[in-house]
């Protein structure tokens, strides 16, 4: 996610500019992919750096809380921030590290990486504890087995369908 704005910060101060966001995936974490990412970004030149504002949408792939599925959210990505140059646009001169503190900053070639800004912003408005659905009957403690397909062996099924069932299984295991 990085965009050349060399000749956007030789413009004068107010200046705009719009460009397309389009990722296929983003890693936020060692958990959580960031896909399919469509928006926006529009570029306002400050007296400082740029100041971006990102609308963009995609899909968060987790895994469920209680099963550890994959999951699928889809997300809205929408923030603001300003970028800082930490070299001067036309002198190539250094801009002291302070003035930059706090902000996200447009590298010594004049990149700007917009990944770290939507990494965080699309882990904010990610789902704190991701369900695959909303009655996902988890994990077995004993034998990890899903429960969402139904009972595992090492819990007694005390569901009179599920008794059913376990009694059709080991008939069928007999038999084999
Ligand atoms: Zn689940
Ligand atoms: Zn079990």
């Amino acid at each position: 996610m990085r965009f050349r704005v060399s000749q956007e910060l030789r413009q004068s101060v107010g200046s705009e500019f719009s460009m397309e966001l389009r990722q296929r995936s983003l890693l936020l974490d060692d958990d959580a992919v960031l896909s399919d990412l469509r928006g926006s970004v529009h570029m306002l030149r400050t007296d400082r750096g740029l100041l971006a504002t990102v609308h963009a949408g995609a899909r968060i792939q987790g895994t469920c809380s209680r099963c550890l599925a994959t999951v699928q959210t889809p997300i809205e990505v929408d923030f603001q921030e300003e970028f800082i140059p930490i070299v001067d646009p036309v002198s190539g001169a250094h801009i002291s590290a302070a003035e930059a503190e706090d902000s996200f900053v447009i590298d010594a070639d004049l990149m700007l990486d917009l990944g770290e800004a939507l990494r965080q912003y699309a882990l904010m408005s990610s789902p704190s504890k991701p369900l695959c659905r909303p009655d996902c009957a988890g994990l077995c403690p004993a034998c990890g087995a899903s429960l969402n397909e139904g009972p595992c062996s090492c819990q007694p099924p005390d569901d009179e369908r599920w008794r059913g069932l376990a009694a059709l299984k080991s008939e069928n295991q007999e038999g084999s």
